[in-house]
């Protein structure tokens, strides 16, 4: 296998493929979708090994990285522990209960440092950015951000992260942020907010759009998850539970599971049901499946359980994108109280004494519903992403270090005006531009 020729570190393993026109071509690093004219479609990374083989010598998220649409590695990358809970599993009488954990756990071996899954997306997403890169803009309901924000400043990689206020008490990190990025906050607003000023800087010189789920480095990043699954107890689960805001960990799990079941097992094996869920009172997935159209009603998150999943406009409609998901996979959408999100956290603690963040509470009592209620059989594999948690945890063991906003917008103010503030962010002398890094990656590899 080609997977990264060191004469010619740009070469690839791979190319995209547009499911919708069936074009390839070859990736630059940075696309985010078909340059043909047609309605949206997500590009799907097709690799040129075919069999499922992880680098059994390498830990974290790299250790996939033959399926990942990397030219690069970053020594130390986390990745996600799959493990068993006996006193979860004889909690709820399902023997075959296995938890992705993704977060801070260290006696379990979980080491992701900024305690969510979106530490995957992060280190897959700048493996595939050309060495010299424009600055990446990065919007994020928190979560992402601080992924981001951790990453690309231990490894000096320029970056601007876009994030609506309530969403800064995410970014507490284990070290000071480098002048490599930059933060600003929006006051007032929501993730989709963030994504629509992310987009706005993203047309102006010198910046680079992450792009979020269009990102085939995030959605592939985010795909470990099932890989590390599948690699663990030998088998694709049957059920897959996971809370979603934009869905791209859920679009990214059955992506993974779709080249797993090419790669390794017979085609019959049924792909995971996808049972997705989300705050009640903020769910535009679930409304949109239940009608079974395009449909996403407008939806206020300000009293929302677990905010990170409150996105309002989630790729539902796109071609691969969610409805597509649920709709291979004969998947379910549920919406979840607070009074139960909260219970499951609560049953987390008693039995594991590990703390779950709102979206896996979210997802965990999903999946107590599912089973009370005989949508899941109690002899069936059922594989439940925690994708984030041990927070309260990390902060025990280290003095953590409340990241500062670089500048602070209001979500309504004049964009011409906010545009240029953000890139006079750029123009002081110690600012991000591309530049000798302090730790180097380990590439190309
Ligand atoms: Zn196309």
């Amino acid at each position: 296998m080609n997977w990264c020729d060191v004469k010619n570190p740009e070469k690839r393993h791979y190319s995209l493929l547009c499911p919708l026109c069936g074009q390839r071509r070859a990736d630059d690093g940075l696309m985010l979708s078909c340059a043909r004219n047609h309605s949206p479609a997500l590009l799907q990374t097709s690799y040129e090994e075919r069999e499922f083989k992880p680098l059994t010598d390498v830990d974290g998220v790299f250790r996939y990285r033959s399926w990942l649409p990397v030219t690069r590695t970053f020594a130390g990358a986390g990745g996600t522990t799959v493990l068993r809970s006996e006193r979860i599993s004889r909690f709820l009488g399902l023997p075959r209960l296995w938890l992705a954990f993704n977060g801070y756990w260290p006696e379990k071996g979980c080491f992701l440092e900024t305690c969510t899954f979106k530490e995957l997306e992060a280190y897959a997403v700048l493996g595939r950015m050309p060495q010299e890169s424009p600055v990446l803009v990065v919007a994020s309901a928190g979560n992402t951000a601080a992924a981001f924000a951790a990453v690309c400043s231990r490894y000096a990689r320029p970056c601007l992260l876009i994030i609506p206020d309530r969403g800064l008490g995410r970014l507490r990190l284990r070290e000071a942020l480098r002048p490599d990025v930059r933060l600003v906050v929006l006051e007032g607003a929501d993730y989709a907010d963030a994504i629509a000023l992310a987009e706005a800087v993203a047309n102006r010189p010198g910046f680079t759009l992450e792009g979020g789920v269009r990102n085939v480095g995030r959605r592939d990043g985010l795909a470990t998850v099932m890989y590390r699954a599948v690699e663990e107890t030998g088998e694709l689960p049957e059920h897959y539970f996971q809370a979603v805001g934009s869905a791209a960990g859920a679009i990214a799990s059955h992506e993974a599971a779709k080249r797993l079941r090419e790669g390794t097992a017979s085609r019959r094996t049924a792909l995971p049901r996808l049972f997705l869920s989300q705050n009640a009172g903020f769910a535009p997935i679930h409304t949109a499946w239940q009608g079974r159209t395009g449909a996403l009603t407008p939806h206020d998150g300000s009293h929302a359980f677990a905010d990170e999943l409150t996105n309002r406009c989630p790729p539902y409609e796109v071609h691969s994108g969610v409805r597509d998901s649920l709709t291979e996979s004969a998947g379910e959408v549920l919406t979840v109280e607070r009074a139960s999100a909260m219970a499951a956290t609560k049953v987390f603690w008693d039995l594991e004494q590990i703390d779950l963040e709102p979206a896996a509470a979210v997802a965990a009592a999903s999946l107590f519903t599912a089973v009370n209620e005989g949508k899941v059989p109690r002899d069936s594999s059922v594989l439940l992403n925690v994708t984030g948690g041990g927070r309260a945890r990390l902060s025990q063991d280290f003095a953590l270090q409340q990241a500062e906003p670089h500048l602070r917008l209001k979500a309504d103010g004049p964009r011409d005006e906010s545009l240029d503030l953000i890139e006079g962010l750029f123009a002081t002398p110690d600012a991000a531009r591309p530049r000798k890094p302090p730790v180097q990656p380990t590439a190309p590899v």
